[in-house]
């Protein structure tokens, strides 16, 4: 193993494997250091949305500069993540889902969100298969879907391609500091002498954070998810409608989400943190479940230090809720009735109290921190990569870094938390 690199990107998710890319590029020396294999967290669990529309304001800069990114992604590193420009629409079943709509394409042309309304008949053209009467729908054209078990990897290899180091089964045990600056981190394979950190953790990066003296509040949310056998006679286009979310996958199959519950862990962060989430609860709350898990009491054993023995956040899915959104789903594509659910799994998604991610700089010199996506970074991950590298090479931000900064977090009082 190399024992010297500019910068030791700690997770090798989507944020993780993004900034290393655009620094290897940038001809920084780099080592990312992965606990398991590249992407089995959150980045390849999710839905496979890269979305532009929808989400909290203060990230739209971001969202549309990855949007720019991931559509020349295949090309850029040669290689397939399973982008695919389909579009993403929200269709309404009734009168109350359009009138949300309504609400919704008003704020996105307020904050300038490139978005259109569609027609009944436009929205049945676009749902081959489909035996609802659509009331009317939203489309964000510009966006797409990606293979989330492809994509994290391919990245990865691209950065080794341009020069970066990647460790798979390296847990970073420590972060050392010199002098109130960063000189280093201890691993599960020895150590690495290093002037930056890029914390990259997903739901870790709390604990990495706390290993400088860094107050990082972040939670976990479980959510669950499926996938189909193949199917043919359906929507290209990417969609959610009432409880359910579907994305044509690239063996032909649709992976399904939804369902409108998430179950929270109950770890000591919960009570850690409990005062920061306050205002989240109060706006998110009806849709939380608490759920005291395994992985909750390896937490209580756990709270303060990295374990060298190899862990992997897989929470167990919500199979009742699975069948709940097959059965809402078969309502009105009645082609998933007699399909095969191939495999149900959930993810473990990191929040944070304002439901945006943090990008930014940390006090100690030298230490980055890129994480608490929110159930969204799958989509944000290419840009919010370029952004956290032009921070560590001290370059002008592609955009306003201040909506991401983590000082935001230090004043309660003043949080607005975002739709999740
Ligand atoms: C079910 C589900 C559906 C979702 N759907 C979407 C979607 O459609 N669109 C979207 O944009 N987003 C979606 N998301 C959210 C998205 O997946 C995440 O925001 C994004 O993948 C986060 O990437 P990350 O790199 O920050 O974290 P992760 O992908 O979680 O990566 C963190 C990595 O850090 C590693 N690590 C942790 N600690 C250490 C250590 N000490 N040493 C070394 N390595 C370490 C972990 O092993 C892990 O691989 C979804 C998430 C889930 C779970």
């Amino acid at each position: 193993m190399r024992k010297k690199a500019d910068v030791v990107i700690i997770g090798g998710g989507i944020a993780g494997v993004c900034t290393a890319l655009w620094l290897a590029r940038d001809g920084v020396s780099t080592i990312l250091c992965e606990k398991g294999e590249i992407g089995k967290e959150q980045s390849g669990r999710n839905w496979g949305w890269c979305w532009s529309f929808g989400r909290d304001p203060r990230e739209l800069e971001l969202r549309l500069m990855s949007l720019d990114l991931w559509r020349s992604m295949n090309e850029t590193i040669g290689r397939d993540t399973g982008f695919r420009l389909s579009g993403i629409a929200t269709l309404a079943r009734n009168e109350a889902d359009m009138t949300r709509l309504l609400a919704a394409f008003a704020d996105a042309q307020a904050t300038g969100q490139p978005v259109d309304m569609l027609t009944p008949a436009e929205c049945a053209a676009l749902t081959p298969g489909a035996t609802r009467q659509w009331t009317g729908g939203l489309i964000s054209r510009n966006d797409g879907r990606a293979e989330p078990k492809l994509a994290a990897p391919a990245i990865a290899e691209a950065a080794v391609d341009s020069g970066a180091e990647i460790l798979r089964h390296c847990t970073v045990l420590d972060i050392e500091t010199s002098g109130g600056a960063i000189s280093g981190v201890q691993t599960s394979q020895g150590r690495i002498d290093c002037k930056a950190v890029v914390i990259a953790a997903g739901a870790w990066s709390t604990k990495l954070c706390r290993m400088i003296g860094v107050r990082m509040p972040q939670l976990i949310v479980n959510e669950t998810v499926f996938r189909t056998a193949p199917l043919s006679g359906l929507p290209e286009l990417t969609l959610r409608a009432g409880l359910y979310a579907i994305r044509k996958r690239l063996d032909g199959g649709y992976t399904v989400g939804g369902g409108g519950r998430i179950r929270a862990e109950l770890t000591p962060d919960s009570f850690r943190f409990l005062s920061d989430f306050l205002p989240a609860l109060r706006a998110h709350g009806h849709w939380i479940r608490l759920q005291p898990t395994g992985h909750s009491l390896n937490e209580w054993r756990n709270i303060f230090k990295m374990h060298p023995e190899f862990r992997l956040l897989d929470p167990a899915p919500d199979a009742p809720l699975t069948n709940h959104v097959l059965e809402a789903l078969a309502q009105d594509f009645p082609a998933f009735r007699d399909t095969a659910v191939e495999e149900r799994w959930a993810g473990s998604i990191d929040v944070t109290p304002d439901a945006i991610p943090v990008v930014s700089k940390l006090a100690v010199a030298g230490a980055h921190l890129i994480t608490g996506f929110s159930g969204h970074g799958f989509g944000m991950g290419p840009g919010a990569g370029k952004l956290m590298a032009a921070l560590v090479r001290n370059d002008t931000p592609p955009v306003d870094p201040a909506p991401m900064d983590i000082v935001r977090l230090a004043d309660r009082s003043k949080l607005r938390v975002g739709p999740l």
